[in-house]
């Protein structure tokens, strides 16, 4: 009796023991299915998060797109592709409006001289490679301020200047200043059609480059009220513009080498920071012709040649 109860006993307290690790058994796969959906929803807000960033850096180009009507689809697997990005313009660290910032503030560095050439109308078969070829000689790396009309024509001087560390930037896409000028809407229209010829070219859907160069220059003249208007709606849209503070003449009859230095010597000033402007027309022969003198003296000069790029 003694020893069947003691039987029964252990019976009885074997099968708590197995209703225990049942229950200790259930508690845990609950538990490792709560946490599981648990990191798996955190990780959905961290980019729901990051995805939301994204569309506010780049509303503003989107909004410039509306323009073009691209569709809301494309835009989004635009942003997809971003975060695949390395090191660009379009990589998710991009932030548009601190780039507008360090556009404005392009002449109020404070590490020492840094001159930025830049190169505008182009590209053409005539002379840009010229130009590539000199800047890869120095390792001098430069910017682009390309037409679409003309990217249209040479894609591949595009992608070669983009792939020897050039930055490509908008220059419109007609330079027919009665076009571009009508209203704010056709500077706009005209950015966002070159940027999707640049985009074409580079065969890089999701390349913006956050920046335009107003033919003319981004202030006064007879359209000065046009392009205060185009101005607002431009940095409203995340998109920068900049204008020269230094220029050689090359598209205003500089005829020689020598034309070409003392003007640039007259213009710049002697100021720290230095945007010069140049040309890659077809036409511009004395660009590259001068350019090695203009390189040298710059050098010689104590000035570090940067691009857009450092400033991102
Ligand atoms: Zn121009």
């Amino acid at each position: 009796m003694y020893h069947i109860e003691i039987i029964g006993m252990r019976k009885k307290r074997d099968k708590k023991i197995i209703l225990a690790l049942i229950i200790c058994c259930v508690i845990g796969i609950l538990a490792s299915v709560g946490v599981i959906v648990f990191s798996k929803k955190t990780v959905e807000v961290a980019v729901t998060n990051v995805s939301d960033e994204h569309s506010e850096i780049h509303e503003g180009i989107e909004s410039l797109d509306i323009v073009e009507n691209s569709s809301i689809s494309e835009k989004e697997s635009n942003i997809d592709k971003e975060t695949t990005e390395e090191k660009d313009n379009t990589t998710n660290n991009f932030n548009a409006q601190e780039f507008i910032k360090s556009i404005k503030n392009i002449y109020n560095g404070e590490e020492g001289k840094r001159v930025f050439l830049t190169f505008d109308d182009g590209p053409t078969k005539e002379v840009t490679p010229h130009i590539l070829d000199i800047l890869k000689e120095y390792n001098v790396k430069a910017t682009f301020f390309v037409l679409g009309s003309r990217v249209e024509q040479n894609p591949d001087l595009v992608k070669r200047a983009y792939n020897e560390g050039h930055y490509i930037a908008n220059h419109s896409y007609s330079h027919k200043y009665s076009k571009i000028y009508k209203d704010a809407e056709s500077v706009l229209s005209e950015y966002n059609k070159t940027e999707n010829a640049i985009r074409k070219a580079l065969n890089k859907e999701d390349y913006s480059s956050h920046l335009f160069r107003f033919p003319g220059g981004s202030h006064g003249g007879q359209y000065e009220k046009i392009k205060k208007d185009a101005r607002k709606k431009m940095n409203e849209s995340g998109v920068a513009f900049l204008d020269w503070s230094a220029l050689t003449f090359d598209a205003e009859g500089a005829k020689t080498t020598e034309d070409i230095l003392k003007n640039l010597k007259n213009t710049m000033k002697g100021w720290n920071n230095v945007v010069v402007l140049m040309h890659d027309a077809a036409d511009k022969k004395i660009t590259y012709e001068s350019l090695d003198d203009v390189i040298k003296y710059l050098q010689k000069e104590g000035y570090k040649f940067e691009n857009i790029y450092d400033l991102i």
